[in-house]
C-alpha cells in the first residue's frame, strides 16, 4: 500500500494511545532508583534493580497487583540510533513536524471510506515513530530485505540483497555474523535510498516486554521493583561482540531500563498472573526454585510473607532453592539472609555453576559463615541439591499439598519434574503409575507453577535456534 505524510495539528497523547492499543491501562511511571546489583554497567552483562513509582502520576491511580504478577514495559529506541537513522533516509524528514499517515486514495474502513491510515500509528513526529513505536533493532527479516532491495540504486548491492532474501543459508550467516539493525543495514548497503514512509510502514511494531514484579505492595505501596538482567551479545558471556561496523549489540528493553536515569518516565502496565500467585491459604507450604534472574518473582513472595508475619499471620514453610552462574549472581544475598532470620523464607542450599578452584565437580564447596552451602554446578546439580532436601520436598508437596514455583530457563522445569518423580518414588514408596498420578495431581490442582522460558523469542521462522551460544543474557 502506498502511504504519504500529512500535517497533523497538536501533540498526541501517547499514553492514551498505548492503553487503547494494548487494552491495558498504561501508566507513565517515574524511575526513582536504578542500581547495578551484579556485574558492571559498562562491561558485559549486568543485573540491575530498578524502582518505578506511580506517586507522581497525577491521577494517583489505585494501583493493585499481587506477588507473582508482571509489569509490561514499553521500551524506546535510543535517541542516537534514531537520529542517525533519520539522517540516512531519503529525503531526510523534518524532526519537528507532526504528521499523520494518509493513503493517496480513499480506502474502505469499518467506519466508511477514509484516507487516513490509522491501522497502528497515531499522529507523531518521524522521530517519535522511530523512537517509541517501531522495532528498528531486531535484524531485518528475509521478506523485508526483499522489499528493501528495490530501493538499492547500486546493482551489485541490489543483487546481494536479493540473494540474502532468497537464500536462508546466506541470510542466516549474514544475520549471525552481523546481528544487523536497520541502521547498520543502511550503512552496509550504502546505495539504499529509502523514503521514511516506506520504513514506517514496513517495520514491525515494538512489543511490550514483561518483567516479574520483584517487590510487594504491602512493603512498597507507591513503587514497584524489577530485577533485570541486561542482555548483551557477548562472545563467552563476558566480552561484548564487536561487529564489523565497530558496534556492539544489546537487548532493547533491558538496555532501555539499564540506561533510564532517575526521574525519567517509563510507560508500563500491570498484568495479573493468577497462575503464579501464592496459595490463598498462607499456611500452605511453598517451595521456590529459581535460577539466576529467576529469583525476581520470589523476592515479592518473601517480602509479602514478611509483611503478613508482621501483621501476626501464621504462615506455612517457604523454602527457596536458588541457583546461580557465578557467586556474584547470588542476588539479594544479604537481604535473603535477613528474611531467613525473621522466618519469612528458608534457604537450605544454593548452588553455583562457577568453577571454584580445587572443587570436585559435584560436591559441596564452601561453608559460608552464614551456613550457606555452595555447590558446584553440573547438569544434575539442581536435582542433587533438591535431593539433599528430598524429604522436605516430599513432605511439603505430597503430604501437605504444598505448591511449587519454578522460574529460570526451560531446562530447570525438566530437572525439577525428574527429581520430583524420584522423590515421590523413594519417600512415598509409590510405584510408577502412582508417581504419575501424584505429579498429575500437582499440576491439575494448580500447585505446580512454572515461569520458565526459552532464551530467545525470535519470531522469524528461519531462526529456530540462531543463538550459537554466543549470546549470554541476564
Ligand atoms: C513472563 C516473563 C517474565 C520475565 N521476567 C523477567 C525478569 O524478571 N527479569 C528479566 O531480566 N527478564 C525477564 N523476562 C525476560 C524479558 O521479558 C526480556 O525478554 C529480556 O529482558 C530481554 O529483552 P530485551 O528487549 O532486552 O532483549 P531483546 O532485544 O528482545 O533481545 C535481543 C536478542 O537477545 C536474545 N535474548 C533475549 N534475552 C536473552 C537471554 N536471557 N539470554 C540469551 N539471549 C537472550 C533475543 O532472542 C534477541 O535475539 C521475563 C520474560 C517473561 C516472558
Amino acid at each position: 500500500m502506498e502511504l504519504i505524510f500529512a500535517d497533523a495539528p497538536g501533540r498526541p497523547h501517547f499514553t492514551e494511545y498505548f492503553s487503547n492499543a494494548i487494552g491495558e491501562e498504561v501508566l507513565p511511571l517515574t524511575v526513582t532508583y536504578n542500581e547495578v546489583i551484579a556485574g558492571s554497567r559498562d562491561a558485559g552483562p549486568c543485573t540491575i534493580q530498578i524502582k518505578l513509582s506511580w506517586q507522581d502520576v497525577a491521577m494517583n491511580k489505585a494501583v493493585s497487583f499481587e506477588p507473582g504478577d508482571q509489569l509490561g514495559i514499553l521500551p524506546q529506541n535510543g535517541d542516537d540510533m534514531v537520529l542517525k537513522l533519520i539522517q540516512r533516509l531519503d529525503p531526510v524528514p523534518s524532526l519537528e513536524q507532526t504528521y499523520r499517515l494518509m493513503t493517496p486514495n480513499e480506502i474502505s474502513t469499518i467506519a466508511g471510506p477514509n484516507k487516513e491510515f490509522v491501522r497502528y500509528l497515531p499522529p507523531a513526529t518521524v522521530f517519535d515513530w522511530f523512537k517509541k513505536f517501531l522495532d528498528i533493532t531486531t535484524p531485518p527479516t528475509m521478506m523485508l530485505l526483499s522489499e528493501l532491495a528495490t530501493y538499492a540504486t547500486n546493482q551489485t548491492e541490489k543483487e546481494r540483497l536479493n540473494r540474502l532474501s532468497e537464500d536462508p543459508g546466506k541470510y542466516l550467516h549474514w544475520r549471525r555474523s552481523r546481528w544487523p539493525t536497520i541502521l547498520s543495514l543502511l550503512e552496509e548497503f550504502s546505495s539504499l535510498s529509502i523514503p521514511a514512509v516506506v520504513l514506517i510502514y514496513k517495520l514491525p511494531l515494538m512489543q511490550p516486554c514483561f518483567y516479574s514484579i520483584s517487590s510487594c505492595l504491602l512493603s512498597s505501596p507507591t513503587c514497584v521493583d524489577l530485577t533485570v538482567g541486561v542482555v548483551n551479545i557477548t562472545d563467552d558471556g563476558s566480552s561484548p561482540v564487536i561487529f564489523p561496523d565497530g558496534s556492539s549489540r544489546s537487548g532493547l528493553c533491558s538496555m532501555y531500563l539499564n540506561q533510564a536515569t532517575i526521574g525519567a518516565t517509563v510507560n508500563a502496565f500491570f498484568r495479573e498472573k493468577p497462575q503464579f500467585h501464592l496459595p490463598e491459604d498462607p499456611t500452605v507450604p511453598i517451595i521456590m526454585v529459581g535460577q539466576d534472574i529467576g529469583i525476581a518473582p520470589f523476592r515479592s513472595f518473601w517480602m509479602h510473607r514478611a509483611e503478613l508475619m508482621r501483621g501476626g499471620q501464621h504462615l506455612g514453610t517457604a523454602i527457596f532453592y536458588g541457583g546461580y552462574r557465578t557467586q556474584e549472581m547470588n542476588l539479594y544475598r544479604e537481604e535473603k539472609l535477613q528474611y531467613q532470620n525473621i522466618g519469612a523464607i528458608e534457604l537450605p542450599t544454593t548452588y553455583c555453576r562457577e568453577a571454584v578452584q580445587g572443587c570436585a565437580p559435584d560436591r559441596v564447596l564452601v561453608n559460608y559463615p552464614t551456613n550457606e552451602v555452595v555447590f558446584c554446578y553440573d547438569q544434575g546439580l539442581v536435582q542433587m541439591v533438591i535431593s539433599d532436601n528430598a524429604f522436605r520436598m516430599y513432605e511439603s508437596l505430597y503430604l501437605q499439598n504444598g505448591h511449587i514455583y519454578i522460574c529460570g530457563d526451560f531446562h530447570l522445569v525438566r530437572y525439577v519434574r525428574r527429581i520430583l518423580r524420584l522423590i515421590f518414588e523413594e519417600y512415598g514408596n509409590l510405584n510408577e503409575y502412582e508417581v504419575k498420578l501424584a505429579l498429575q495431581d500437582l499440576e491439575d490442582s494448580g500447585r505446580f507453577h512454572d515461569r520458565c522460558r526459552f532464551h530467545h523469542h525470535d519470531d522469524d521462522p528461519c531462526l529456530v535456534d540462531d543463538i550459537f551460544g554466543r549470546i549470554v543474557g541476564s
